[in-house]
């Protein structure tokens, strides 16, 4: 059986598990196995019933469960495995999603490879998985020797796919929790204060670097993002370490992993911390002015201009196309 760790966020299965479902299945087809979710948190109960192309749903429903709480989640997802035994337990590699896989493997003596973005099977068995390390520049291949073998899936990695296959068995998981499993627990959640769609949801994010020149010039990839559909505004660590932007907005190594349709990168270089960041994009433009800049490598279209002048023309010809 494959276990797949599934998360909540904000009443439902965040954009990460659908993926750890997607490899789970996958990796079920090559290895012959069957699927098991396990949903842990407040609501879980509610969300099992929602899920389907999985043979069960284990299901660690309660009250005080309303945040990652990390040893109690760990204790959780430990006694999954200690009764149903699975070949391999695959989780989201988000910052929580690794914390969790972790503190399992040091419970249970095991071996764990984080961030994993491919999987090679052999005679119906994994063998290896290649994993990404220091923000994407460095990928690795591992071989798991202990069983079963723990991974988390870097996030991005595969598109997650639907499936409509049978409806799942929810089955209550027994556990005990005790006052230890709770000594970690989140006191207060300040949400940031952008507004608007998020950089991870995004399908159009602007990107603005140090050729944006200030804070004010951010204007007008706010205004373009307005225009299109789906779309926000992100920077460079020089645009945020320059109080143009909120460290929030940061893509890249240090920030935000995103992976939008169109990637519109303006007045930003391409240095390595930064691609790392914005190189699951399916498409990317760059506006620079200078030919040499290393992005233009990197970019799929690519405008050769002051993009003092590219943007506003842009956002014009957006107006006019739009009438407005
Ligand atoms: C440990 C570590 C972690 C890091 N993490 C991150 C991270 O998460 N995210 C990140 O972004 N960086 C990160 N960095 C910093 C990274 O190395 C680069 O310094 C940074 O990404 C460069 O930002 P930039 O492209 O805005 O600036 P620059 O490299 O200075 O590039 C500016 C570009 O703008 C162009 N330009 C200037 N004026 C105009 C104009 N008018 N019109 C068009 N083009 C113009 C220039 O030709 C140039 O190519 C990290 C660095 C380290 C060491």
């Amino acid at each position: 059986m494959i276990l797949a760790i599934l998360e909540i966020s904000k009443n439902a299965l965040s954009e990460a598990s659908w993926e750890v479902l997607t490899a789970a299945r996958d990796l079920a087809q090559k290895t012959n196995s069957s699927v098991a979710a396990l949903l842990v948190g407040k609501g879980a109960q509610a969300l099992a019933s929602t899920l389907k192309g999985v043979g069960a749903v284990l299901v660690a429903d309660d009250q005080r469960l309303d945040s990652f709480i990390p040893d109690a989640f760990a204790q959780i997802v430990s006694s999954a495995i200690a009764q149903k035994s699975p070949k391999i337990v695959i989780a989201p590699g988000t910052e929580t999603g690794n914390d969790l896989m972790a503190r399992v493997a040091a419970r249970l003596n095991l071996g764990l490879a984080t961030n994993c973005t491919e999987f090679v099977v052999e005679n119906g068995a994994l063998k290896r998985v290649t994993r990404s390390n220091w923000g994407g520049s460095l990928l690795e291949e591992v071989e798991i020797l202990s069983s079963p073998i723990l991974l988390t899936l870097q996030p991005h990695a595969i598109p997650a796919q639907m499936s409509d296959g049978h409806t799942p068995t929810v089955e209550a998981l027994p556990v005990a929790l005790s006052e230890k499993d709770f000594r970690v627990r989140m006191k207060e959640l300040i949400p940031s204060e952008k507004k608007g769609i998020s950089l991870t949801d995004a399908k159009v994010v602007i990107g603005g670097g140090r050729g944006m020149g200030s804070a004010e010039a951010f204007k007008m990839l706010e205004e373009l993002a307005s225009l299109l559909h789906n779309a926000a505004v992100g920077a460079t660590r020089v645009a945020t370490n320059n109080g143009w932007r909120p460290h929030s907005d940061q893509i890249g190594q240090t920030g935000a992993q995103i992976a939008p349709d169109l990637y519109i990168a303006c007045g930003i270089s391409g240095a390595i911390q930064h691609m790392v960041g914005c190189k699951n994009s399916k498409k990317i433009l760059a506006i620079n002015k200078d030919p040499e800049a290393p992005i233009f490598q990197r970019a799929d279209y690519g405008v050769i201009g002051d993009l003092h002048q590219v943007v506003p023309a842009l956002v014009a010809e957006l107006k006019r196309l739009k009438g407005v």
